[in-house]
């Protein structure tokens, strides 16, 4: 509302009527106003009121009000009475309707409300209401909150002369305004001079939150304040007229990212195909990696490498060449060699095979060079020397490549590896040797080099053989000879072997000799097996016998025993000792890998090994797919022995091949730590798997389990290896639930360390007593059939969920029980047949014992058939054991317990039987003779009950 804007009377309604009155007039610019005056300064008692028209609110919260006027000085008045007045009130009433009367509201404060009362800051004492002389003030007051529709403002005076020239009433609002990326709408200004009345932004098109949430404030003067939160254009859009708006990339030009950044100008070698683009795509034939950057102009493959230079030296060759002339556009080039091989005929090439040693490399070569060795001799090659580089790999066409014919030269054949005695006598020893691994040609002959141990080399002699066996004559008896042996082929002499000693008969051990030699011919008939066990034992108990008193000769007699034995099957691989080796690095070399550390990733420790740290990882050889494996270090500081022994299980495990057998894939020696590494086997060691997985397989499973193990055992045995050390915690269980042997250590029991309890110190080694065979506790008589023996135990632990073999007996209790026929009882839910063969494992007669080769056939009968697997034993029902031990008293002839255990000198159980589940004779009674109980063995059971443990007493021999 603004008085001055009024072109016809006001019309305001004045109380009385003998106050305020309206008069025209003019403002600074002579325009005519209309205006409100009053001057009853000489009457007393003034209370003179004007009231403006209905206002309407139209949503303000606070309103405010301009008034120009101006007021006489009372001063300035001659005779003015004391009333006289300079100021006067401003009021207003609040009404949702325009229905004020002459009479209504009252003309009083309540109902109306009071603003202020106004003063002049400037009075003045001329007042010429003709419009010469004016002096305005000007005030403004504002009230609020309303909440009506309309209002009222009414001025009141009393006894004053003034003019009220101009009224204004207003609110005020913040404008819509585009800030931050955002449209703010408008917004009214809160209904307090200090409100804050927030507005949400809204992201103007093409652009998004970048920080939420997106408000401004309007103050009490309509002004924004404290922006928070923005918007900012989309990728492919970028911000014009002041950041208002959000337009698309024009054509060529890219902007990848959301922000207030510009479009660029997309980079070379690359396009957009419509407006608004995040980026450009690359022309045909050019290519980006996921890590180029957009800003990167595309790029392509290289060209061919150029000027290909081979130089071939025998077997061997160096390729050199030139960087592509053309990189694509990129740095990272590196180079492939593709290796194939021609036969000599029109057939075509083939790739060449893995024993193909490339040096640095053969893939990423950064180098433009590489050495190429162990090629076949005379034999046509093509190498093709790629030029790969990032997006190689996206190009639909094969990288671009110069190749190289060459032809390798004669090469004379390499080492002989192995020498293996066939039989000796006083005079002479006849020998035989494998293939060299490349004869790089035909094998003329061999020729053999040999002389006496405590002699010098220079006095040797020399055989030829035209065969891989010679018989050497004319040797003195019991003399330790050195042999070394090479092939020769047209290309000439290949190096000569290791040397390898073998020792002549003494004079007069003629019997131990003729049995020797009948060996080949005795094996193959299957009766003369139990000849040809004996055999060997005497042959081992010869040996023994005399390694106390002759410790020189005792290691060659040991390799003896090893050659021997191994001719005893044809055809038949055979376990060859690491120790037997002059050199066990030799061994190491034979039987094991070499990787290089590099195709190893250790991820983490899982385990400690006897050497040092076991951990995880990962092997990737050249060529073949990664695999996980299973890594053990040799702690750092060892001793040339400990490297020696650490390396002995690689060499052992390295002849082996069979899926339950864990399987080496290879040493890393030339960098430390030394490392074996092996396949990984993910629920780790079997005795551990167990106690986690309590109650949790069905007895087929179980049966699984066991006959994997039989299986891996009867590959060791047929080999002629002995573990010595078959238990629960030496297998190992990988995802798929298959059992393979593992640890195949053997310091474990030549050191005298002992403090692993496992292991128990006897003469001359350590022996894990409760899995060991008597005869091998003994007298340390470790043979397959001892073997067997522990395999009962695991069959034991297996069935039992990795209980603890005789429980917290000691290991004498355990010696003592055991050499009493008393054997370990079925583990709870055990089928009878199998805690049968665990019985037939632990025959006191070693050869009584099953062979592994039965033990599998057993077991995969009972897989065939699981109904021989349903019928479980329990110490009350009790299984039909073979032999009854007669010796005990039949406890019918008793009237009470305590009586038969006097009986049978078992007092001291009496207490232990009053408090268990046999206190009673009718109890006892219902215990079949086969059972007589080794009390005394409290234990939880692994459903948390309390049991009495107890041991079977078994009587194989009456
Ligand atoms: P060892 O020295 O062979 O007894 O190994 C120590 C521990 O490392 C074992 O008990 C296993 O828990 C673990 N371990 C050894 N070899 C492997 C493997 N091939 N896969 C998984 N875990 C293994």
């Amino acid at each position: 509302m603004d008085s001055t804007t009024a072109t016809a009377e006001l019309g305001w309604t004045v109380y009385p009527t003998s106050g305020w009155e309206e008069v025209s007039g003019y403002d600074g610019n002579m325009n005519t106003i209309r205006t409100y005056q009053v001057c009853n300064v000489y009457d007393s008692s003034q209370n003179n009121w004007v009231r403006t028209k209905y206002i309407r609110r139209h949503g303000a919260l606070r309103v405010h009000v301009e008034m120009k006027f101006s007021v006489r000085d009372c001063g300035s008045i001659p005779n003015v009475p004391g009333s006289c007045k300079e100021t006067f009130n401003l009021y207003y009433y609040e009404s949702d309707a325009d229905s004020a009367t002459k009479t209504f509201p009252a003309w009083m404060e309540n109902p109306w409300v009071k603003v202020d009362t106004i003063a002049a800051d400037e009075s003045f004492s001329q007042v010429d209401l003709g419009g010469r002389v004016m002096k305005i003030n000007t005030e403004v007051r504002s009230f609020g909150p309303m909440s009506r529709q309309g209002f009222y403002l009414a001025f009141q005076d009393y006894g004053g002369c003034m003019s009220l020239i101009a009224v204004r009433v207003f609110y005020r609002k913040c404008p819509r305004v585009i800030q931050n990326g955002a449209v703010f709408q408008e917004t009214l200004s809160g209904a307090e001079s200090t409100s804050l009345e927030v507005a949400r932004g809204v992201c103007i098109a093409n652009s998004e939150e970048v920080d939420v949430p997106i408000k401004l404030y309007c103050n009490g003067d309509g002004e924004w304040m404290v922006p928070i939160g923005r918007c900012m254009c989309r990728a492919g859009h970028e911000p014009m007229e002041n950041g208002t708006v959000c337009r698309a990339c024009p054509l060529g030009f890219f902007k990848p990212v959301q922000g207030d950044s510009p479009c660029q100008l997309c980079p070379m070698n690359s396009r957009t195909t419509s407006e608004g683009a995040s980026s450009c795509v690359c022309h045909s034939g050019y290519y980006r990696t996921d890590a180029d950057p957009f800003q990167m102009p595309c790029t392509t493959v290289p060209s061919a490498p150029r000027n290909v230079i081979s130089s071939v030296n025998k077997t061997s060759l160096t390729l050199e060449w030139m960087q592509p002339r053309d990189l694509g556009g990129r740095e990272d080039l590196v180079y492939n060699i593709i290796c194939k091989s021609c036969s000599a005929g029109r057939g075509g090439c083939a790739r060449c095979g893995d024993n193909v040693r490339f040096s640095p490399r053969q893939l990423g070569l950064t180098e433009p060079r590489v050495q190429v060795s162990e090629l076949l001799a005379h034999t046509r090659y093509t190498f093709e020397v790629q030029a790969v580089n990032g997006v190689s790999d996206q190009s639909p066409y094969s990288p671009q490549y110069a190749a190289v014919n060459i032809t390798t030269n004669q090469a004379a054949p390499s080492a002989v590896s192995i020498m293996h005695q066939v039989s000796r006598s006083v005079d002479s020893i006849t020998l035989s040797w494998s293939q060299p691994d490349q004869p790089n040609g035909v094998v003329l002959d061999y020729e053999l080099q040999y002389y006496e141990k405590d002699q010098a080399e220079y006095n040797s002699s020399m055989v030829k053989s035209q065969t891989n066996t010679a018989v050497i004559q004319g040797l003195k008896s019991g003399t330790i000879y050195v042999f070394q042996v090479r092939a020769r082929t047209v290309a000439g002499f290949g190096r000569y072997s290791g040397k390898m000693y073998f020792q002549t008969m003494t004079e007069g051990a003629e019997y131990k000799t003729s049995l020797q030699e009948k060996l080949p011919l005795i094996v193959g008939s299957a009766a003369a097996g139990v000849v040809f066990l004996i055999a060997v034992v005497v042959i081992i108990i010869v040996c023994n016998r005399r390694r106390g008193s002759d410790r020189a000769e005792s290691e060659y007699t040991d390799k003896l025993q090893h050659y021997t034995s191994g001719h005893m099957a044809p055809g038949m691989k055979i376990y060859i000792d690491p120790f037997t080796y002059e050199d066990p690095n030799e061994a190491v070399r034979e039987f094991a890998k070499e990787i290089d550390i590099s195709c190893v990733k250790i991820e983490q420790v899982i385990g400690a090994g006897e050497f040092g740290e076991v951990c995880s990882g990962s092997l990737k050889l050249p060529g073949k797919r990664e695999m996980l494996v299973a890594i053990k270090t040799l702690k750092c500081g060892y001793t040339e022995k400990q490297r020696r022994d650490f390396l002995s299980e690689a060499s052992i495990m390295g002849q082996f091949e069979h899926p339950n057998v864990i399987r080496l894939e290879g040493v890393v020696t030339k960098t430390t730590p030394i490392m074996i590494v092996t396949e990984f086997m993910e629920n780790g060691s079997l005795d551990s798997f167990l106690r986690q997985n309590d109650g949790q397989f069905t007895a087929i499973q179980l049966v699984g389990l066991l006959r994997g193990i039989a299986a891996g055992m009867k590959y060791l045995s047929d080999m002629n290896y002995v573990h010595r050390d078959l238990a629960a915690r030496n297998i190992l269980v990988n995802s798929n639930l298959v059992c393979k042997v593992s640890d195949f250590g053997l310091s474990r029991f030549l050191e005298d360390d002992t403090s692993d309890p496992t292991y128990t110190s006897a003469l001359g080694g350590k022996i894990p007593i409760r899995w060991t065979a008597p005869e091998a506790i003994q007298y340390r008589k470790f043979t397959s059939s001892s073997d067997v023996w522990s395999y009962g135990i695991v069959m034991w632990e297996i069935m039992s969920y990795g209980e603890r073999p005789y429980w917290d007996m000691s290991n004498q209790d355990v010696i003592n029980a055991i050499e009493q026929d008393y054997r370990l009882p079925p583990p709870m839910d055990c089928p009878a047949s199998l805690h049968q063969l665990m019985l037939d494992c632990w025959q006191k007669e070693r050869n009584a014992r099953p062979k592994f080769s039965q033990i599998v056939s057993t077991l995969d009968k009972m897989i065939r058939n699981p109904n021989a697997l349903k019928a479980t034993t329990s110490p009350s029902s009790g299984p039909h054991l073979p032999l009854l031990d007669r010796s005990v008293p039949d406890f019918s002839s008793f009237s009470t317990v305590e009586e038969w255990l006097d009986a049978i000198k078992m007092g001291q159980y009496k207490e232990n039987f009053a408090s268990s589940e046999f206190s009673s004779f009718e109890a006892v009674s219902q215990m079949t003779m086969e059972y007589v109980f080794f009390l005394s063995y409290y234990h939880s059971n692994r459903h948390g009950l309390q049991i009495n443990h107890a041991l079977v007493r078994t009587a194989w021999y009456p």
